[in-house]
Protein backbone atom coordinates (compact mmCIF):
# COMPACT_ATOMS: atom_id res chain seq x y z
CA UNK A 1 0.00 0.00 0.00
CA UNK A 2 1.35 3.30 -0.73
CA UNK A 3 1.84 5.78 2.48
CA UNK A 4 -1.61 6.80 3.49
CA UNK A 5 -3.17 10.32 3.51
CA UNK A 6 -2.90 12.10 6.69
CA UNK A 7 -6.49 12.41 7.22
CA UNK A 8 -6.90 8.40 6.08
CA UNK A 9 -7.90 5.64 8.93
CA UNK A 10 -5.09 4.05 9.77
CA UNK A 11 -3.68 1.70 12.67
CA UNK A 12 -2.05 4.26 14.19
CA UNK A 13 -5.49 6.69 14.47
CA UNK A 14 -8.14 3.58 14.21
CA UNK A 15 -10.16 2.69 17.58
CA UNK A 16 -9.72 -0.76 18.17
CA UNK A 17 -12.10 -3.51 18.49
CA UNK A 18 -14.76 -4.14 21.12
CA UNK A 19 -12.70 -6.99 22.66
CA UNK A 20 -9.49 -6.66 22.92
CA UNK A 21 -7.17 -8.71 20.76
CA UNK A 22 -3.39 -9.08 20.11
CA UNK A 23 -2.81 -7.50 17.11
CA UNK A 24 -2.71 -9.58 13.64
CA UNK A 25 0.55 -11.56 12.61
CA UNK A 26 1.25 -10.39 8.73
CA UNK A 27 -1.35 -9.07 8.11
CA UNK A 28 -2.85 -5.41 9.23
CA UNK A 29 -6.03 -4.68 11.17
CA UNK A 30 -8.50 -4.08 8.68
CA UNK A 31 -7.23 -7.31 6.44
CA UNK A 32 -8.29 -8.81 9.47
CA UNK A 33 -11.67 -7.56 9.18
CA UNK A 34 -12.22 -7.91 5.62
CA UNK A 35 -10.97 -11.77 6.35
CA UNK A 36 -14.14 -12.47 8.86
CA UNK A 37 -16.22 -10.90 6.88
CA UNK A 38 -15.33 -13.01 4.08
CA UNK A 39 -15.25 -16.38 6.29
CA UNK A 40 -18.75 -15.43 7.73
CA UNK A 41 -21.85 -17.35 7.26
CA UNK A 42 -23.79 -14.37 6.68
CA UNK A 43 -21.32 -13.65 3.40
CA UNK A 44 -21.92 -17.09 2.07
CA UNK A 45 -25.67 -16.52 1.94
CA UNK A 46 -25.29 -13.40 -0.02
CA UNK A 47 -24.82 -15.41 -3.14
CA UNK A 48 -28.46 -16.76 -2.54
CA UNK A 49 -30.33 -13.69 -1.99
CA UNK A 50 -32.24 -11.15 -4.80
CA UNK A 51 -30.48 -8.16 -5.59
CA UNK A 52 -33.09 -7.19 -8.49
CA UNK A 53 -34.07 -10.39 -9.60
CA UNK A 54 -34.51 -13.62 -7.53
CA UNK A 55 -31.49 -15.73 -7.46
CA UNK A 56 -33.70 -18.75 -9.38
CA UNK A 57 -34.94 -16.22 -12.56
CA UNK A 58 -31.53 -17.07 -14.09
CA UNK A 59 -27.97 -17.91 -13.85
CA UNK A 60 -25.94 -14.30 -14.76
CA UNK A 61 -28.13 -12.03 -12.88
CA UNK A 62 -25.84 -9.63 -10.18
CA UNK A 63 -26.96 -11.46 -6.09
CA UNK A 64 -26.00 -10.00 -3.62
CA UNK A 65 -22.64 -11.25 -2.90
CA UNK A 66 -22.09 -10.62 -6.99
CA UNK A 67 -22.79 -6.80 -6.22
CA UNK A 68 -21.06 -6.70 -2.99
CA UNK A 69 -17.75 -7.77 -5.01
CA UNK A 70 -18.63 -5.01 -7.89
CA UNK A 71 -18.80 -2.42 -5.10
CA UNK A 72 -15.70 -3.58 -2.90
CA UNK A 73 -13.98 -3.49 -6.46
CA UNK A 74 -14.99 0.21 -7.00
CA UNK A 75 -14.27 0.94 -3.73
CA UNK A 76 -10.38 -0.57 -3.82
CA UNK A 77 -9.85 1.28 -7.07
CA UNK A 78 -11.25 4.82 -5.60
CA UNK A 79 -9.72 4.53 -1.67
CA UNK A 80 -6.11 3.63 -3.67
CA UNK A 81 -6.24 6.24 -5.97
CA UNK A 82 -6.56 8.94 -2.91
CA UNK A 83 -3.94 6.99 -0.50
CA UNK A 84 -7.31 6.56 1.48
CA UNK A 85 -7.08 2.72 3.67
CA UNK A 86 -7.90 0.43 0.83
CA UNK A 87 -8.16 -2.70 3.10
CA UNK A 88 -11.07 -0.46 5.28
CA UNK A 89 -12.82 0.21 2.07
CA UNK A 90 -12.97 -3.41 0.94
CA UNK A 91 -13.96 -4.60 4.65
CA UNK A 92 -16.99 -2.31 4.19
CA UNK A 93 -18.26 -2.73 0.92
CA UNK A 94 -18.04 -6.44 1.08
CA UNK A 95 -19.98 -6.21 4.68
CA UNK A 96 -21.92 -3.63 3.45
CA UNK A 97 -25.33 -6.08 2.55
CA UNK A 98 -25.27 -8.69 5.13
CA UNK A 99 -27.95 -8.03 6.94
CA UNK A 100 -30.43 -7.81 3.68
CA UNK A 101 -33.52 -10.05 4.07
CA UNK A 102 -34.24 -12.32 1.08
CA UNK A 103 -36.02 -10.57 -1.91
CA UNK A 104 -34.23 -7.57 -2.13
CA UNK A 105 -35.84 -4.23 -1.10
CA UNK A 106 -39.58 -5.94 -0.94
CA UNK A 107 -38.39 -8.09 1.34
CA UNK A 108 -36.97 -5.25 3.64
CA UNK A 109 -40.19 -3.03 3.50
CA UNK A 110 -42.21 -6.15 4.09
CA UNK A 111 -40.42 -7.03 7.42
CA UNK A 112 -39.94 -3.58 8.21
CA UNK A 113 -43.93 -3.01 8.03
CA UNK A 114 -43.95 -6.33 10.24
CA UNK A 115 -41.76 -5.00 12.60
CA UNK A 116 -43.31 -1.51 13.33
CA UNK A 117 -44.69 -1.83 16.04
CA UNK A 118 -41.24 -3.90 17.82
CA UNK A 119 -38.49 -1.27 16.75
CA UNK A 120 -38.89 -1.68 12.89
CA UNK A 121 -36.57 -3.45 10.60
CA UNK A 122 -33.69 -1.36 8.79
CA UNK A 123 -31.14 -3.73 6.53
CA UNK A 124 -28.57 -1.51 7.55
CA UNK A 125 -28.65 -1.75 11.37
CA UNK A 126 -29.17 -5.67 10.51
CA UNK A 127 -25.87 -5.44 8.94
CA UNK A 128 -24.72 -4.14 12.18
CA UNK A 129 -26.20 -6.73 13.91
CA UNK A 130 -24.51 -9.04 12.06
CA UNK A 131 -21.31 -8.49 12.31
CA UNK A 132 -21.54 -7.56 15.98
CA UNK A 133 -24.31 -9.80 17.77
CA UNK A 134 -25.54 -12.67 15.23
CA UNK A 135 -22.77 -14.38 13.94
CA UNK A 136 -21.01 -17.47 16.00
CA UNK A 137 -18.04 -18.09 15.03
CA UNK A 138 -15.51 -16.82 17.69
CA UNK A 139 -14.73 -18.56 21.29
CA UNK A 140 -14.12 -15.09 22.98
CA UNK A 141 -16.99 -13.21 21.91
CA UNK A 142 -20.55 -12.93 19.30
CA UNK A 143 -20.29 -11.72 15.99
CA UNK A 144 -16.82 -11.02 14.31
CA UNK A 145 -15.44 -8.00 16.82
CA UNK A 146 -14.97 -5.90 13.86
CA UNK A 147 -12.82 -2.27 14.08
CA UNK A 148 -15.08 0.38 15.25
CA UNK A 149 -13.98 2.28 11.79
CA UNK A 150 -15.57 -0.91 9.89
CA UNK A 151 -18.66 -0.73 12.05
CA UNK A 152 -19.33 2.94 11.92
CA UNK A 153 -18.56 2.46 8.05
CA UNK A 154 -21.29 -0.49 7.62
CA UNK A 155 -23.85 1.87 9.89
CA UNK A 156 -24.58 4.28 6.97
CA UNK A 157 -27.69 5.59 8.46
CA UNK A 158 -29.65 5.24 11.36
CA UNK A 159 -32.81 6.91 13.25
CA UNK A 160 -31.98 9.57 15.95
CA UNK A 161 -34.15 7.04 18.22
CA UNK A 162 -31.69 3.79 17.10
CA UNK A 163 -28.01 5.64 17.38
CA UNK A 164 -29.31 7.21 21.08
CA UNK A 165 -29.37 2.97 21.71
CA UNK A 166 -25.96 2.27 19.57
CA UNK A 167 -23.79 4.24 22.24
CA UNK A 168 -20.19 5.65 20.54
CA UNK A 169 -21.23 4.01 16.98
CA UNK A 170 -24.41 6.10 17.19
CA UNK A 171 -22.63 9.32 18.28
CA UNK A 172 -21.93 10.63 14.94
CA UNK A 173 -25.81 10.59 13.84
CA UNK A 174 -26.73 12.94 16.87
CA UNK A 175 -23.53 15.38 16.28
CA UNK A 176 -24.35 15.08 12.96
CA UNK A 177 -20.84 14.20 11.94
CA UNK A 178 -19.63 12.52 8.35
CA UNK A 179 -17.99 8.77 8.41
CA UNK A 180 -14.15 8.05 7.45
CA UNK A 181 -13.89 8.84 3.93
CA UNK A 182 -13.48 5.09 3.24
CA UNK A 183 -16.88 5.07 4.10
CA UNK A 184 -18.07 7.36 1.80
CA UNK A 185 -16.11 5.72 -0.76
CA UNK A 186 -17.87 2.17 -0.07
CA UNK A 187 -21.25 4.50 -0.25
CA UNK A 188 -20.87 5.85 -3.46
CA UNK A 189 -19.04 2.81 -4.75
CA UNK A 190 -22.25 0.81 -3.97
CA UNK A 191 -24.46 3.66 -6.35
CA UNK A 192 -22.02 3.04 -8.96
CA UNK A 193 -22.29 -0.45 -8.95
CA UNK A 194 -25.73 -1.21 -8.94
CA UNK A 195 -26.73 1.62 -11.44
CA UNK A 196 -24.52 0.34 -13.78
CA UNK A 197 -25.39 -3.87 -13.11
CA UNK A 198 -28.82 -3.07 -13.01
CA UNK A 199 -28.95 -1.99 -16.72
CA UNK A 200 -27.03 -4.35 -17.41
CA UNK A 201 -29.10 -6.73 -15.22
CA UNK A 202 -32.19 -5.41 -16.96
CA UNK A 203 -31.20 -5.19 -20.55
CA UNK A 204 -30.22 -9.09 -19.94
CA UNK A 205 -33.45 -9.49 -18.80
CA UNK A 206 -35.36 -7.62 -21.79
CA UNK A 207 -37.72 -5.66 -19.31
CA UNK A 208 -35.53 -2.57 -20.67
CA UNK A 209 -34.48 -2.21 -24.11
CA UNK A 210 -31.33 -0.08 -25.63
CA UNK A 211 -33.58 2.14 -27.63
CA UNK A 212 -35.38 3.17 -24.49
CA UNK A 213 -32.08 3.75 -22.60
CA UNK A 214 -30.85 6.38 -25.77
CA UNK A 215 -33.14 9.16 -23.32
CA UNK A 216 -30.55 8.58 -20.97
CA UNK A 217 -27.64 10.84 -21.68
CA UNK A 218 -25.15 8.67 -19.50
CA UNK A 219 -26.11 6.22 -21.22
CA UNK A 220 -26.84 7.78 -24.64
CA UNK A 221 -23.54 9.72 -25.37
CA UNK A 222 -21.49 6.02 -23.95
CA UNK A 223 -23.08 4.22 -26.61
CA UNK A 224 -23.33 6.41 -29.86
CA UNK A 225 -19.56 7.17 -29.66
CA UNK A 226 -19.19 3.29 -29.26
CA UNK A 227 -21.50 2.73 -32.50
CA UNK A 228 -19.92 5.27 -34.43
CA UNK A 229 -16.15 3.70 -33.97
CA UNK A 230 -17.51 0.17 -34.14
CA UNK A 231 -20.95 0.16 -36.26
CA UNK A 232 -20.73 -3.75 -36.48
CA UNK A 233 -20.53 -4.70 -32.62
CA UNK A 234 -23.20 -6.69 -32.18
CA UNK A 235 -25.87 -5.55 -29.05
CA UNK A 236 -24.49 -7.30 -26.11
CA UNK A 237 -20.82 -6.23 -26.51
CA UNK A 238 -22.31 -2.47 -27.57
CA UNK A 239 -23.62 -2.85 -23.80
CA UNK A 240 -20.93 -4.17 -22.19
CA UNK A 241 -18.71 -1.65 -23.61
CA UNK A 242 -21.24 1.16 -22.66
CA UNK A 243 -21.13 -0.46 -19.23
CA UNK A 244 -17.27 -0.19 -18.64
CA UNK A 245 -16.93 2.54 -20.29
CA UNK A 246 -19.42 4.47 -17.47
CA UNK A 247 -18.07 2.78 -14.83
CA UNK A 248 -14.58 4.10 -15.61
CA UNK A 249 -16.34 7.95 -16.47
CA UNK A 250 -18.56 7.33 -13.10
CA UNK A 251 -14.68 6.61 -10.81
CA UNK A 252 -12.68 8.90 -12.81
CA UNK A 253 -15.54 11.48 -11.92
CA UNK A 254 -15.54 10.92 -8.12
CA UNK A 255 -11.75 10.64 -7.94
CA UNK A 256 -11.28 14.03 -9.82
CA UNK A 257 -14.01 15.54 -8.12
CA UNK A 258 -13.33 14.24 -4.29
CA UNK A 259 -9.84 15.27 -4.94
CA UNK A 260 -10.42 18.71 -5.66
CA UNK A 261 -12.88 18.94 -2.62
CA UNK A 262 -10.57 17.68 -0.25
CA UNK A 263 -7.97 19.66 -1.35
CA UNK A 264 -10.34 22.91 -0.95
CA UNK A 265 -11.12 21.95 2.34
CA UNK A 266 -7.08 21.77 3.46
CA UNK A 267 -8.17 18.47 5.37
CA UNK A 268 -4.72 17.27 7.36
CA UNK A 269 -6.46 15.37 9.59
CA UNK A 270 -9.02 11.80 10.18
CA UNK A 271 -10.24 14.13 12.78
CA UNK A 272 -11.50 16.77 10.45
CA UNK A 273 -12.99 14.47 8.41
CA UNK A 274 -15.33 13.94 11.01
CA UNK A 275 -16.37 17.49 11.45
CA UNK A 276 -16.12 18.48 7.42
CA UNK A 277 -18.92 18.21 4.79
CA UNK A 278 -18.83 14.96 2.43
CA UNK A 279 -15.86 14.73 0.51
CA UNK A 280 -16.85 12.00 -1.62
CA UNK A 281 -18.86 13.22 -4.02
CA UNK A 282 -19.34 13.37 -8.47
CA UNK A 283 -19.06 16.59 -10.28
CA UNK A 284 -22.58 18.77 -10.29
CA UNK A 285 -23.03 17.42 -13.84
CA UNK A 286 -22.34 14.06 -13.40
CA UNK A 287 -24.30 13.84 -10.30
CA UNK A 288 -27.60 15.18 -12.66
CA UNK A 289 -26.60 12.32 -15.16
CA UNK A 290 -26.75 9.62 -12.49
CA UNK A 291 -29.50 10.80 -11.32
CA UNK A 292 -31.74 10.66 -14.30
CA UNK A 293 -30.21 6.78 -14.82
CA UNK A 294 -31.65 6.15 -11.62
CA UNK A 295 -34.82 7.51 -12.35
CA UNK A 296 -35.23 5.27 -15.20
CA UNK A 297 -34.36 2.58 -13.57
CA UNK A 298 -36.83 3.12 -11.28
CA UNK A 299 -39.45 4.06 -13.98
CA UNK A 300 -38.68 1.34 -16.07
CA UNK A 301 -37.31 -1.91 -14.43
CA UNK A 302 -38.05 -1.63 -10.62
CA UNK A 303 -41.82 -0.62 -11.36
CA UNK A 304 -41.61 -3.43 -14.27
CA UNK A 305 -44.92 -5.02 -13.56
CA UNK A 306 -42.68 -8.43 -13.72
CA UNK A 307 -40.59 -7.29 -10.59
CA UNK A 308 -44.05 -5.95 -8.84
CA UNK A 309 -44.96 -9.86 -9.38
CA UNK A 310 -41.98 -11.20 -7.91
CA UNK A 311 -42.16 -8.38 -4.99
CA UNK A 312 -45.29 -8.73 -4.56
CA UNK A 313 -44.95 -12.45 -3.73
CA UNK A 314 -42.26 -11.85 -1.99
CA UNK A 315 -44.37 -9.66 0.19
CA UNK A 316 -46.28 -12.40 1.36
CA UNK A 317 -44.21 -14.91 1.95
CA UNK A 318 -42.29 -12.85 4.56
CA UNK A 319 -45.33 -11.64 5.86
CA UNK A 320 -46.60 -14.94 6.32
CA UNK A 321 -44.24 -16.11 7.94
CA UNK A 322 -43.48 -13.32 10.24
CA UNK A 323 -47.01 -13.91 11.64
CA UNK A 324 -47.22 -17.26 12.09
CA UNK A 325 -44.29 -17.63 14.03
CA UNK A 326 -45.34 -14.88 16.02
CA UNK A 327 -48.33 -16.15 16.62
CA UNK A 328 -47.11 -19.60 17.44
CA UNK A 329 -42.84 -19.65 18.46
CA UNK A 330 -42.80 -23.76 18.92
CA UNK A 331 -42.64 -23.34 14.97
CA UNK A 332 -39.51 -21.50 15.21
CA UNK A 333 -36.07 -23.83 15.09
CA UNK A 334 -35.11 -23.86 19.07
CA UNK A 335 -31.74 -21.62 18.35
CA UNK A 336 -34.64 -18.96 17.71
CA UNK A 337 -37.42 -19.37 20.77
CA UNK A 338 -36.13 -16.44 23.07
CA UNK A 339 -37.77 -15.79 26.27
CA UNK A 340 -38.03 -12.07 25.22
CA UNK A 341 -38.02 -9.81 21.98
CA UNK A 342 -40.02 -12.85 19.83
CA UNK A 343 -40.29 -10.40 17.13
CA UNK A 344 -36.31 -9.27 17.19
CA UNK A 345 -35.36 -12.79 16.89
CA UNK A 346 -38.12 -13.67 14.23
CA UNK A 347 -37.04 -11.15 12.33
CA UNK A 348 -33.40 -11.98 12.27
CA UNK A 349 -34.57 -15.90 11.59
CA UNK A 350 -36.59 -14.31 8.55
CA UNK A 351 -33.81 -11.98 7.30
CA UNK A 352 -30.76 -14.09 7.20
CA UNK A 353 -32.91 -16.61 5.06
CA UNK A 354 -32.01 -16.80 1.59
CA UNK A 355 -34.50 -16.29 -1.35
CA UNK A 356 -35.25 -20.17 -1.65
CA UNK A 357 -35.07 -20.97 1.95
CA UNK A 358 -37.92 -18.88 2.78
CA UNK A 359 -39.94 -19.71 -0.66
CA UNK A 360 -39.05 -23.40 0.89
CA UNK A 361 -39.39 -22.27 4.58
CA UNK A 362 -43.38 -21.11 3.17
CA UNK A 363 -43.73 -24.51 1.61
CA UNK A 364 -43.27 -26.51 4.88
CA UNK A 365 -45.45 -24.89 6.88
CA UNK A 366 -48.35 -23.45 4.30
CA UNK A 367 -48.49 -26.23 1.79
CA UNK A 368 -51.52 -28.24 2.68
CA UNK A 369 -51.17 -30.98 -0.74
CA UNK A 370 -47.89 -33.12 -0.35
CA UNK A 371 -45.05 -31.35 -1.80
CA UNK A 372 -41.61 -32.87 -2.42
CA UNK A 373 -39.54 -30.55 0.11
CA UNK A 374 -37.42 -32.26 2.52
CA UNK A 375 -37.68 -31.08 6.29
MG1 LIG B 1 -25.59 -2.47 -1.88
Amino acid sequence: MNKLAAYAVTEANFRGRKVAEAAPQGRGEFQRDRDRIIHSGAFRRLEYKTQVFVNHEGDLFRTRLTHSIEVSQIARSIARRLNLNEDLAEAIALAHDLGHTPFGHAGQDALNACMKSYGGFEHNLQSLRVVDQLEERYAAFDGLNLCFETRAGILKHCSADNAAKLGELGERFLQNKRPSLEAQIANLADEIAYNNHDVDDGLRSGLITLDALRDVPLVAQHLQQIQQQYPNLPARRQIHETIRQMINTLVSDVIKTSEQNIRAAQLSSLAEVYDAPPMLAFSAAMFEQQRALKKFLHTNLYRHYKVMRMSSKAQRIITDLFEVFMDDARLLPPQFQVATDRARAVADYIAGMTDRYAIREHRRIFAVEEVPVSL
